[in-house]
Order: C-alpha cells, then sequence, then structure tokens
C-alpha cells in the first residue's frame, strides 16, 4: 500500500492500514462491538454536558474519505465536559461514516446491530497544548458517537449538513458553513457507552475517550442517498466509508476484552442523577 493512500477499498482498506500505520494494529483499537450483556453500569460516571458557540462552525468540506464539518477551536468557545472526562475538551470537527446500503456503514456495532452510518463529533483536551500534541496522550481527544437509522421520523437538524453537500460533491471541495449549533444532532437520550480506545482512521492513535450514544438519530432514505452521492473524485459518484477491520479479523481478542471494559451510565434529560439501569 503505498503512503498517504489509504482508503476503503479492498487494496487500500482497513485490513492493510497497519502496513503504513503500525498502530492499526494496536492492543486499543476501535470501532469495537458492544455487546450489552458484558457492559458494566459503572455509578460514578457523571453526565456529559456540550457547550457550543454556533459562531464557531466556520466550513464544510469534502476530504475523499467523508464530509468534514470543522469549527474555531483557538480557544474554549465550543466544549464537552463530563461523562468520563476531566476537564473540558474543545470541539474541532465533526464527519460521518456510512456504507453502500441501510443495513451497514456504522463503525461501532451493537449487540450485532449495524447502524446505516456513524456521527463522529471530535474534541480535544486542551491541557496538552494543540490537536497534534492531544494526539499523543491516553486522555487527549473525546469523541461522542451518534448512530444514524434509516426512519420514519428523519431528524430534520441533519437538513441543514445535507443541503450543503451539493456544494462538495467532489474531492477537495469546500464551503462556507457558518452558524450552526451541532448539540442539536443529539438525540432526546444523554445514556452512553464510554471506553477508551483509537481513531477509527489512519494513524489510528488511541488517545479516544469514546461516548457513544445509546439512542440512534432517525434519517430519511434520501438523506442517507444524499450522503452517498459524495464522490471521492472527480470522475466517481458515490462512496463510503467505514473501519470494520477489527471486527472481522485480527482482533477477537481485544474486541472481547474492550467491550467488557466498556461502561454505561444511564441520565434523564433534565436530571443529572442516575435513574435507572439494569
Ligand atoms: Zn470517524
Amino acid at each position: 500500500m503505498a503512503q498517504s493512500v489509504w482508503g476503503y477499498d479492498s487494496d487500500n482498506g482497513p485490513e492493510r492500514w497497519h502496513e503504513n500505520y503500525p498502530m492499526a494494529k494496536g492492543d486499543k483499537q476501535s470501532p469495537i462491538e458492544i455487546n450489552s450483556k458484558d457492559v458494566r453500569h459503572d455509578s460514578s460516571l457523571a453526565p456529559w454536558h456540550a457547550s457550543y458557540d454556533p459562531g464557531a462552525a466556520k466550513t464544510i468540506l469534502n476530504n475523499g474519505r467523508t464530509c468534514r464539518v470543522v469549527f474555531d477551536d483557538s480557544f474554549d468557545r465550543s466544549v464537552l465536559r463530563g461523562g468520563p472526562l476531566t476537564g473540558a475538551y474543545r470541539l474541532r470537527q465533526l464527519h460521518l461514516h456510512w456504507g453502500s446500503s441501510d443495513d451497514h456503514g456504522s463503525e461501532h456495532v451493537i449487540d450485532g446491530v449495524k447502524y446505516a452510518a456513524e456521527l463522529h463529533m471530535v474534541h480535544w483536551n486542551p491541557k496538552h497544548g494543540n490537536f497534534a500534541g492531544a494526539l499523543k496522550q491516553p486522555d487527549g481527544v473525546a469523541v461522542v458517537g451518534i448512530f444514524l437509522k434509516v426512519g420514519k421520523t428523519p431528524k430534520p437538524e441533519m437538513k441543514r449538513i445535507l443541503e450543503e453537500i451539493d456544494n462538495i460533491k467532489t474531492k477537495g471541495k469546500e464551503a462556507p458553513f457558518q452558524h450552526f449549533d451541532p448539540s442539536i444532532l443529539f438525540p432526546k437520550s444523554r445514556d452512553y457507552w464510554t471506553y477508551q480506545g483509537s481513531f477509527t482512521t489512519p494513524p489510528c492513535e488511541e488517545c479516544i475517550t469514546w461516548i457513544l450514544l445509546r439512542e440512534p438519530i432517525e434519517v430519511s432514505p434520501d438523506q442517507m442517498a444524499k450522503l452517498r452521492s459524495l464522490s471521492k473524485n472527480v470522475c466517481c459518484p458515490g462512496f463510503w466509508g467505514y473501519n470494520q477491520a477489527c471486527l472481522a479479523s485480527v482482533c477477537e481478542d481485544k474486541k472481547t476484552y474492550l467491550a467488557v471494559i466498556a461502561a454505561f451510565a444511564v441520565f434523564a434529560m433534565s436530571c443529572s442523577c442516575p435513574l435507572i439501569f439494569p
């Protein structure tokens, strides 16, 4: 696999990333499958809170692998706190992973269920100076993961991102994307699973505290079609990218280990105390 050409095709996909990025075979690699029967409730976990400034949104771009919304992270402007985190983490970008059809596309798998897509909100810990420094630390990055499933009551808030896709159809296209509060994309429930893992794209740094939201949000078939209409270059409409190499092959033992240490918390929207748990 040539340097810098990782992707999601058979010749450069997740199964081969370790050839150029050895970390991709590390022992804290994401994604994982969460088996709810193996997950333990941790009563010490707190609720998480996001405080996002709509003015921090800057641009939306097609980098040939996903669409990404970029935020101003030069100061504590849009931050995530609480949950398993210590201190405030700054929102840097959000992006999506999706599949070629509605029955797969999410990276994490929940009790065997693959969702149509998975949205990642990437935050970093400013105590490490900058984003590059945070990537080298186990507590450097926090990602909120939201599952998208195709349903009859699509979340209208996804419209804003999807409307812009026509402006970034091909790789390298970028468009202004301002006055956007990404917290409108959160589901009603703030319940989450958490575990220590990695980026799901090269170099797959093991620096992420994952906060995976249990309740998916709904999108329409048309909205999914819109995502799939993005192009990774100028000639070929349609691409998708999600990483399930770890789930599929090399790290069966590791996956189990990570799922067992995953913990979850159950919270009501308006209450800061744990309510019910199995
Ligand atoms: Zn991602």
